[in-house]
């Protein structure tokens, strides 16, 4: 299955390593001269280890033991109900290490440095799920860890930042240009130009230069594999449709995987519509007329930029959508109408979290409820009989900080405010310890 996709959506031109990674015309390979024999190493060690059965059992294995995998499939039974005899599935990312997708990708990258003898790895992260997920990675595989993250970004997350350090990792706050996640991005590449021999880079989505957006989506093609054979199983069938939320695509990409060579089964990626299309504050790079294909951060795609090339600013509920380039796969399954994209406000997407969570019992991420929220809106207008696959990439209650203020419950503010004003009476008090 896995081998018939690639074939089908990989076109290498003939020529050197750096011509590999086109999908159809998006990809490539654009980065320093100095990182060319790095990318190359990479591409080599990839390639080798995807050649090699017995990595991806070790990798099958890992995640078993230690990430819960595979994870649960789960009929949604009320919400179901709510929608008259359509079936909604969910498949449970959300169960993962570390409350996400993210730890499919990070062992995988982490399993591959092991095998190329690295021993250090440094990551770029914007809300800090990334980069937990790499710390996490990086204390469990015994590997030395840098996380570069902008300083506002380091202010804004500092649960994330809590854990990146107890974990053991150095967070590194960037102090230029916004500093925001692409200012981490350009340092996390100095270091690396500095650092190659020993360090692996590890990219947090199915973005950035070859192989990145194909090894990304390989780790992650475990969602799709194991959704498909749960969902045959569970339901007979199918699904008619499969839903996933995209920010830099690598969660969707590791559930469209498992149904890209079935023509019948709709592919539907929502990303973070915002405070709406119109407003132009969104995330939306495919679902909106708003971005233009160009080459920025090592690969061609589609990105929000303006007229000069300079990058827009996103906005988005959801830190985790919140970025301006998305994977040159998912551009090129929009480009040849084999993947649908839609976009989620933040409104509807608050509205579908709540609506899971009673429903369920089922606290999904703000992300994940993109695809929760896309979903929902258009199941009435299908056939009494349809069958839905919602890929619910996280867990919401990690981001406690962030939903109860997309929320706005006043009993949460008030703890907040209680908590400040008991650190503020201890910083008077040095000697007091209550
Ligand atoms: C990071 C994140 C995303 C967005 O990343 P993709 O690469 O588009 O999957 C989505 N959901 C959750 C829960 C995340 O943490």
């Amino acid at each position: 299955m896995r081998a018939l996709f690639w074939k089908a959506i990989r076109t290498r031109p003939a020529g050197d390593a750096m011509s590999q990674g086109y999908f159809g015309a998006f990809g490539g390979a654009f980065i320093p001269e100095i990182l060319h024999q790095t990318f190359a190493e990479l591409t080599a060690a990839y390639e080798a280890a995807r050649a090699d059965a017995d990595f991806w059992s070790e990798y099958l294995t890992v995640m078993e033991n230690y990430s819960g995998r595979p994870t649960p499939l789960t009929y949604a039974e009320n919400l179901s109900a709510a929608f008259g005899g359509r079936r909604i599935y969910i498949k449970r990312e959300d169960l993962n290490q570390t409350g996400a997708h993210k730890a499919n990708n990070v062992m995988g990258q982490g399993l591959l440095v092991k095998r190329m003898g690295k021993s250090r790895v440094i990551a770029e992260t914007g809300a800090g799920q990334h980069g937990v997920a790499t710390a996490t990675m990086a204390a469990r595989l015994g590997l030395e860890c840098t996380i570069y993250m902008g300083a506002k970004d380091v202010a804004r997350q500092r649960p994330n930042v809590f854990w990146m350090e107890q974990l053991g990792a150095t967070v590194i706050p960037v102090t230029s240009g916004d500093q925001t996640l692409k200012d981490a991005v350009n340092e996390a590449m100095r270091d690396w130009v500095g650092s190659m021999d020993g360090t692996h880079y590890v990219l947090g989505t199915a973005c950035g230069a070859h192989p990145f957006p194909e090894m990304v989506s390989w780790f992650q093609s475990v969602i799709g594999s194991e959704a498909r054979g749960q969902i045959l199983k569970q339901a007979g069938r199918l699904p008619d449709r499969v839903y996933a939320c995209v920010g830099g695509g690598s969660n969707a990409m590791g559930i469209f995987q498992g149904f890209l060579d079935a023509p019948d089964v709709e592919l539907i990626g929502v990303e973070a519509g915002g405070l709406g299309l119109a407003t132009g504050l969104h995330a939306a790079r495919l679902a909106s007329a708003d971005a233009e294909v160009g080459i920025a951060q090592g690969y061609k795609t589609y990105f929000l930029q303006d007229d000069d090339g300079q990058m827009k600013t996103t906005h988005s509920v959801a830190a985790g959508l919140d970025y301006v380039g998305v994977s040159p796969i998912l551009a090129n399954l929009h480009e040849t109408g084999r993947a649908r994209f839609i976009a989620a406000t933040d409104a509807e997407v608050v509205e579908a979290l709540k609506r899971l969570m009673k429903a369920e019992g089922i606290i999904g991420a703000l992300e994940s409820s993109h695809a929760v929220a896309g979903a929902l809106r258009e199941l009435p207008d299908t056939p009494e009989d349809t069958v839905i696959l919602i890929n619910l990439s996280g867990r919401g209650d990690k981001d406690i900080f962030t939903i109860a203020d997309a929320l706005h419950d006043p009993k949460w503010e008030a703890f907040i405010q209680e908590k400040a004003d008991q650190y503020a009476k201890r910083a008077n008090n040095p000697g007091d310890a209550s």
